[in-house]
């Protein structure tokens, strides 16, 4: 918190907030959009030299926003409950954990941050990885103990983790839910032994999809506490010890575990007609260049400096 230099409030913004600095290159922050979809409605500031997006006030406890609600899609902010669909899911959990085992393959210790009920962490146990997760939910983690997981509940900055005893680390739509991702990504670095993997993905702010958007992009959400850009977290990695980085518009695997995970939801034949909708966002999402790009889908590989 202290790098951020927010306070634990649940009050609007107030002019004594624009002292605030942007956590990655210490500029002075300023209002963007005041978003009216949500009550209380959600303030979003960004950084004018790095274009780094947050939301103006931080929840007073995290923890709060995770409650068994919200895995379980009662919450208004939710998030499915991955276990339902499982059979479906794991087509896009094995096509990640095949690329990354190009870069560093198994036996290797592998971290899924934000495990939830744990399962990309038990796939990569499945690939022959020492696996294990982490969740602020205690929730979760009880859940995926329960599945024989070797899961703590924390935060990265809790220190849970000796220095460099890690060589991959997973968050997928995780970066974006931290209260001060740059203590977090020093803490990562401490974790993450020289040329090992850091898994990132999130929302490109750089791309059309959130430019065209605007404070109408589905991004925005009350659990969303920051919104980077290729451009603002190669930077913040590059400053953390992760000085090669790849960029992967879209996702880092093909369209085909897409198609077979979309599958879990689908209730009619008529469905299918949906996968016309996510080969075209599929086909879209490749069409990028330096920092350009047409959707706002991205994940990026980064990997730990050897010193
Ligand atoms: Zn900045």
């Amino acid at each position: 918190m202290s790098v951020t230099g927010f306070s634990p409030q649940t009050t609007k913004p107030t002019l004594s907030r624009t002292n605030v600095t942007c956590p990655i290159c210490g500029q002075a922050t300023e209002p963007l959009y005041r978003i009216e979809r949500f009550k209380p409605e959600l303030d979003i500031w960004h950084c004018p030299s790095c274009k780094l997006q947050m939301q103006a006030t931080m929840p007073e406890r995290l923890e709060d926003l995770y409650s068994e609600d919200y895995y379980s899609g009662k919450a208004d902010y939710t998030y499915k409950d991955e276990r339902k669909q499982e059979r479906f899911e794991r087509f896009v959990w094995k096509a990640r954990l095949n690329r990354i085992k190009e870069f560093v393959p198994a036996p290797a210790d592998f971290l899924d941050v934000g495990c939830a009920y744990g399962g990309l962490a038990l796939e990569a146990a499945s690939m022959g990885y020492s696996s294990q997760g982490l969740d602020l939910s205690g929730h979760a983690v009880n859940e995926a103990k329960k599945r024989g997981l070797k899961a703590k509940q924390g935060r990265i900055t809790d220190g849970l983790f000796a220095p460099r005893s890690i060589d991959i680390v997973t968050m997928i739509e995780v970066i974006e839910h931290l209260e001060d991702p740059q203590a977090s990504l020093a803490e990562l670095s401490r974790m993450i032994r020289p040329g090992g993997l850091l898994v990132i993905q999130t929302a490109n702010f750089e791309g059309q999809q959130a430019k065209r958007g605007g404070s109408n992009y589905h991004y925005y959400l009350p659990g969303h506490l920051f919104y980077f850009s290729k451009s603002n977290l190669t930077r913040l990695l590059r400053a953390n010890g992760f000085s090669k980085t790849l960029f992967f518009p879209g996702v880092e695997f093909g369209l085909l575990p897409k198609l077979l995970k979309s599958r879990g939801n689908f209730q009619t034949p008529r469905d299918y007609a949906k996968w016309l909708r996510i080969s075209w966002y599929h086909a879209m999402s490749k069409l990028a260049a330096g920092s350009f790009a047409m959707t706002s889908a991205m994940v990026l590989y980064a990997f730990r400096d050897s010193e």
